[in-house]
């Protein structure tokens, strides 16, 4: 699990690596394997090529620079060691083989052995019926199965719900960082690259005062950054700006900063940065606690695991997803490239419990936005529907969300203005 390519990594390599197949006269290239199921860590690059012969896509793949490893040719297939560990290798395929081969090489096999199975069962042999196939949503409906996109091509008979989360589903995101704490760029860059990604709106949630390494923003400066805030949206009308922050739990689970402050914001990102190694009974409390907040609204990287690195911390999922349920709070997929946190195993855990999500890049550079797309892969991966995840609402009804939670949550509080 923590050995392998980052998903990020491979499906960029995948994409480079596809440019340069197409320019040596590839007909088709495809990215296969885990990557196009959207596993965090891929174990293999996989790609599908045609037209080519294996010497000259072996040629291409040194021309493409993309790891130092020697490049070996066996057949059909190439291959090389990437240079974080990982492996890659492409398979050239007959056109009349596309489809066989791209269902074959993207479904895991478990999956793939299913379909024979199912293909047989219609009285047709998996070869025959792929061969016949115009693309793969023929496939499936030949041997009269509903379409199984690649994210859910795992085991036998998967469960693919008709509202399955879009490829596009996120109509925003939140939890986007700036130069204000620990980001690359100025808030105006930010928004600018959120409207340029075609987000409709974006929540600007930087550091809390305790986090003092990313020179995290006191009540003052929070006031300060709202102004600023005013001044984009005056700027960049295209897109809605939401200013929230990225708070800080604290070792007892109350909040970095006081409510009065928090309830001044349009959202609030809930985060463990600090005593990673709580015991795992002090760590479920801490976390609870500050979920069952009624100015918090989304958990931040729930279990601070990060991709080929530490394993995060330890505690009851179950118990933060039921308390997060009970009181409105929505678990990240932090689809930051390094994090992909929940994993897909724990959302579909959490989202059997009630708990419901919000996709979002945790971007500190204007690159950032493009992570998104990870975290719907996961989310696919997932089966969840538009329901579950709440940046599928649009921009106003965002907005009327967030401004009635808020004063539902100033009303627990008794704070003024309620
Ligand atoms: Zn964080
Ligand atoms: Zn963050």
């Amino acid at each position: 699990m923590t050995h392998g390519t980052l998903l990020a990594t491979a499906r960029d390599l995948g994409e480079s690596l596809s440019g340069f197949l197409r320019s040596a006269g590839a007909r088709r290239t495809v990215v296969a394997g885990d990557a196009r199921r959207g596993v965090a860590m891929v174990s293999e690059l996989l790609l599908l090529t045609s037209g080519l012969a294996p010497r000259l896509v072996a040629e291409t793949v040194t021309l493409a620079k993309i790891s130092s490893g020697r490049v070996k040719v066996s057949g059909l297939e190439v291959t090389t060691k990437l240079d974080d560990g990982g492996r890659l290798r492409v398979r050239v395929v007959r056109d009349p083989d596309w489809v066989k081969a791209t269902i074959q090489e993207t479904g895991d096999a478990d999956h793939v052995a299913w379909l024979r199975e199912v293909a047989r069962e219609r009285g047709g042999t998996f070869g025959r019926v792929a061969r016949a196939a115009r693309d793969e949503r023929a496939f499936y409906r030949a041997v009269e199965l509903a379409y199984v996109p690649p994210e859910l091509r795992e085991g036998a008979a998967p469960t693919v719900p008709l509202d399955l989360l879009g490829e596009h589903g996120a109509l925003g995101v939140f939890h986007v960082h700036t130069d204000w704490s620990d980001g690359t760029a100025s808030l105006l860059q930010m928004v600018e690259a959120a409207r340029d990604a075609q987000l409709t709106y974006v929540g600007i949630s930087d550091h809390s005062q305790a986090a003092t390494y990313a020179h995290g923003l006191d009540a003052a400066r929070l006031d300060a950054q709202a102004k600023a805030v005013d001044e984009a949206r005056a700027r960049v009308p295209g897109v809605e700006i939401f200013h929230g922050v990225e708070v800080d739990i604290l070792a007892d689970g109350s909040l970095d900063l006081d409510d009065e402050t928090l309830a001044k914001l349009d959202f609030v990102i809930a985060s463990v940065h600090t005593r990673h190694n709580m015991p795992f009974a002090a760590m479920t409390a801490r976390i609870v606690r500050a979920v069952k907040h009624p100015l918090v609204t989304i958990l931040g990287h729930p279990t601070g695991r990060i991709l080929g690195g530490g394993k995060g911390y330890t505690f009851d999922l179950g118990e933060v997803a039921r308390a997060a349920t009970e009181n409105g709070t929505f678990l990240e997929i932090n689809a930051n490239a390094h994090r992909l946190d929940l994993s897909d195993a724990h959302v579909r855990e959490a989202a059997a419990l009630g708990a419901r999500f919000a996709i979002d890049p945790d971007a500190h550079a204007t690159s950032g936005f493009r992570d998104t797309a990870l975290g719907i892969a996961l989310a696919r991966r997932a089966a969840l529907t538009s329901k579950h995840v709440l940046n599928t609402l649009d921009r106003d009804a965002m907005k009327d969300f967030l401004s009635v939670r808020r004063e539902k949550g100033r009303a627990r509080l008794g704070l003024a203005g309620a």
